[in-house]
């Protein structure tokens, strides 16, 4: 999932340049070809940390991209992926947004301690975040790998929802890795917030809500492509291509590559609808995702889906973002032969239908859905 960490620096090579974008030297360790929608995401993601920081950007940033988080021998092995204080990223794609947050944030307090680092990496990552656990805990943690990532994530954005974003740049900012990290961090949010970490944690247990929607532009429902209604249907040819900038590729874990598209719809009516998808390819698949409506919600609000024949990404409610969904790939499939219908039952909202492909590139796949008589 989204595990990464903030390492002190030390030389490591990274990948050679393949790919060079608007603020990135990308390497890859990989033969399969690297689609124009991630380099496009990746630019993105840099662009909207540094937004939310009231940062400019010094970069560019060097990310060595890995198929497998398994070869990556610049982290400690308990990490999937991780960036140097200089900003140097080693990630596969899996861990990739988490991992530019780092590398920019990095420029604004390269000495950021866990509470700070994660927390602002998992709330700009793109997940949403589910209510978090044991989050008093966190704070003496020095090992990265045993910090609540979720919970820490959705702290943050509550903190910074409650009292700003000018008070937790100050905290940002002033935090240090010290001997003593349980009280570094406390005097950082001491001096931002005027509290104690053990009073902001029982505010936040006491006001925040349940759920938080993903940012930025990894979040799963972030996109302006639209599937058209024609007057009774909503119905389009959608082409996978890996050289359009719509599409992404997802990679690792897998036996050949999957390039992905995906469009919205806004159903107006509750009611059960038809959802038809169609390609001459053997290996291609859908999915439907529900969008979040507001930008928090209580267990209560979320739709629910139980219903769905469909594979959809709430069955756990919690962690998703783009390919960092619970479960995957599991969730995904089945890939289906060509052809597939059934009837969905939908609320209310805003839906992302994906497509993808798995190897033949590009692919043309027709969806349509349509209300039932
Ligand atoms: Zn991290």
């Amino acid at each position: 999932m989204s595990c990464g960490e903030v390492l002190p620096q030390y030389e490591e090579a990274s990948l050679e340049v393949t790919h060079e974008t608007d603020y990135l030297e990308i390497g890859t360790d990989f033969e399969n070809p690297v689609c124009a929608g991630n380099l496009k995401l990746m630019d993105e993601q840099v662009e909207f940390v540094a937004q939310v920081l009231e940062h400019e950007l010094n970069g560019p940033f060097s990310v060595s991209w890995y198929e497998w988080y398994t070869d990556i021998e610049a982290c400690s092995e308990s990490a999937m992926a991780c960036t140097k204080n200089n900003g140097n990223v080693y990630t596969n794609w899996d861990s990739m947004a988490h991992e530019l947050v780092h590398a920019v944030a990095n420029e604004v307090n390269p000495d950021a301690p866990p509470v700070f680092a994660e927390g602002l990496a998992v709330m700009l990552e793109g997940v949403t975040l589910g209510t978090p656990f044991a989050l008093s805990e966190v704070i003496a943690h020095e090992n990265v790998s045993s910090v609540d990532y979720e919970g820490l994530g959705h702290f943050t954005r509550w903190l910074i929802d409650t009292y700003g974003i000018d008070a937790y740049l100050t905290a940002y900012e002033a935090a240090e890795w010290s001997d003593d990290i349980a009280s570094s961090q406390n005097e950082a949010f001491r001096l931002a917030y005027g509290k104690e970490w053990s009073e902001l944690v029982a505010e936040h247990k006491r006001d925040a809500p349940d759920y938080f929607r993903g940012l930025g532009p990894f979040e799963i429902c972030a996109t302006d492509d639209v599937l058209p209604w024609n007057g009774e249907r909503w119905e389009h040819t959608i082409t996978v291509d890996c050289a359009s900038d719509s599409t992404i590729a997802r990679l690792g874990n897998l036996n050949q590559p999957e390039m992905w598209r995906r469009v919205a719809i806004e159903i107006p009516e509750t009611g059960r609808y038809r959802f038809e998808f169609n390609s001459e390819y053997s290996a291609v698949a859908a999915q439907i995702n529900a969008c979040m409506s507001s930008d928090s919600a209580m267990e209560g609000d979320l739709p629910l889906l139980d219903d769905w024949t469909v594979d959809t990404v709430w069955g756990e409610k919690r962690r998703f973002g783009l390919f960092q969904w619970v479960g995957w790939p599991a969730n995904l499939g089945p890939f289906m032969p060509g052809h597939a219908a059934i009837g969905v039952w939908f609320e209310p909202g805003k839906y992302i239908i994906w497509v993808g492909a798995k190897g033949v590139d590009p692919a043309d796949i027709s969806v349509s859905i349509w209300p039932e008589p």
